[in-house]
């Protein structure tokens, strides 16, 4: 690791601290290519290790994992007028398929050969409904090919001008799945056990509170009949949109011909749902733990769960804190634990731990002469704290500090997002809130788009979720927090990421 810099503070500069995190951590980096990251080994991993939890889940419920093309022919766009409007201002195209050589020197040696133009461009996919509805409309016949459950793990590029690492990228990775069904009510079953996952993952895995619940028109995906959500709120407050899942209704199913024959013999449209979640998740994890000495990662998800580092002056020491160090490591990695030993000769204890801090290790085991002289090792805990631990029983002790960290990283979380949110607030409290320290705050909402903007517009704060059931107010508000009017659902605003 390159000479550490030291973290920004985030009651300093939290963008800073988020950037600086990351680099300490060697997650991601900035890239050539302007708007595009690079996903760094120790941040790949945080991502196989969600996609690995959440494919299981997937295929629990029944999905299947496919592949489709990266290009779509750019008819396609076009044939969901909302969906084209809501994706067109953030697309590459494609539209040539040669170079050619110019004979000059340097910069200008290759340009593009204007021979070989395409007929028709081809758009890099921002989402894959068209080109996936387009297939269902081949593989659909009749209700017995229903449902239809396929998931696709793949990059998608949407045009952007501001960079932020993981969370604003003009190239990302993501899942994202795609149903045909029967009617409504089973699309709509559907989007409801993905959120359900969504939800279940972000708590149990990324130990992440959430708010779940259904999008306004105004904020719902371009093209769906309803749009559920996850948020989740920040350490600055700020909310993230962390997970969606859509009922698209017959909207695609329409503009694609996905016909199918019901049983009773007639012609029917499917319905769709899509869901996604992408490698915005790492910075939703590193925004929801992390402290001023770097990433704090949530043990199920942590690269490296056990970092154990060996003490040791003379050569006869570290020969012998060594060997109890590796076996410690065998013992730990038997029961699925991963776990690196640190017995590098470059760095002194101290620069290690720093280093394993940095990079969010949960636990790390301190093993010198004379705690192997009283048959122990000294347990330190990311979150704070050291314990000494006897060497008899330390796979049982770690075992316990992990599952005991991934709960408190839970419980504080959950806690901090309660007490940053605000209920039944008049205007004045809400506009005074959103101009401080910010949150999530519920109130009634009349329903009306143009009070929505106006909110927005004035605070920059917007609805992320109406919220279901067990989220909301033990009593319903009665009028719109903002205007007045009568209130038709409570909502939850936040200003967002
Ligand atoms: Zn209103």
């Amino acid at each position: 690791m390159a000479q550490a810099k030291q973290i920004t503070p985030r009651a300093k500069d939290f963008s800073e601290w988020y950037g600086d995190v990351i680099a300490q951590a060697q997650l991601a980096d900035y890239s050539p290519v302007r708007g595009c990251m690079v996903i760094r080994p120790h941040g790949y991993r945080i991502w196989e290790l969600m996609q690995r939890a959440l494919d299981d889940m997937f295929r629990a419920t029944g999905h299947r994992n496919a592949y489709f093309p990266l290009f779509i022919p750019m008819s396609f766009l076009a044939k969901e007028a909302e969906h084209v409007e809501g994706f067109a201002k953030e697309v590459a195209l494609v539209t040539h398929t040669r170079l050619r050589a110019t004979g000059k020197e340097g910069a200008g040696a290759i340009a593009v050969d204007p021979s070989s133009a395409l007929e028709e461009p081809l758009v890099v996919r921002p989402t894959s409904e068209t080109i996936i509805y387009a297939m269902f409309a081949k593989w659909i016949q009749s209700y017995r090919d229903l449902p239809l459950l396929l998931n696709q793990w793949a990059n998608v590029v949407r045009w952007e001008l501001r960079t932020r690492l993981f969370l604003r990228t003009t190239e990302f990775l993501w899942q994202e799945g795609h149903t045909a069904h029967v009617d409504e009510a089973d699309a709509e079953r559907e989007a409801k056990t993905i959120l359900a996952i969504y939800r279940r993952f972000a708590e149990e895995w990324m130990a992440m509170p959430v708010i779940t619940g259904v999008k306004t028109d105004s904020e719902k995906f371009a093209g769906a009949l309803r749009t559920y959500a996850i948020e989740a709120l920040m350490q600055d407050n700020k909310a993230l949109q962390a997970g969606t899942s859509h009922n698209l209704g017959q909207n695609f199913a329409k503009a694609f011909g996905v016909q199918y024959q019901t049983a009773a013999g007639g012609l029917e449209y499917v319905w769709n749902t899509s869901w996604g979640v992408s490698t915005r998740l790492i910075g939703g994890l590193i925004m929801t733990h992390s402290d001023d000495n770097g990433l704090v990662a949530p043990p199920k998800l942590a690269p490296v769960q056990v970092a154990i580092v060996p003490i040791w002056k003379s050569d006869d020491e570290r020969r012998q804190v060594s060997g109890v160090g590796d076996q410690v490591k065998t013992d730990l990695e038997k029961t699925g634990l991963r776990v690196e030993l640190d017995v590098r000769d470059s760095l002194k204890p101290g620069a290690k731990y720093f280093e394993w801090e940095a990079l969010g290790v949960p636990v790390r085991l301190e093993i010198g002469p004379r705690d192997l002289a009283s048959g122990q090792a000294v347990l330190a805990r990311r979150t704070g704290g050291k314990t000494p631990t006897p060497l008899q029983g330390i796979v049982a002790a770690v075992t316990a500090a992990l599952d005991e960290i991934q709960a408190a990283l839970f419980a504080a979380a959950r806690e901090r997002s309660e007490k940053n949110s605000i209920r039944g607030a008049t205007k004045a409290q809400f506009i005074e809130f959103m101009k401080g320290s910010g949150g999530f705050a519920y109130g009634g909402f009349c329903g009306d788009p143009s009070c929505e903007a106006e909110i927005k517009q004035q605070t920059n704060a917007t609805i992320r979720v109406l919220p279901d059931p067990e989220f909301r107010s033990k009593e319903a508000p009665r009028t719109c927090m903002w205007c007045g009017a009568p209130s038709v659902a409570e909502a939850v605003w936040a200003q967002a990421y």
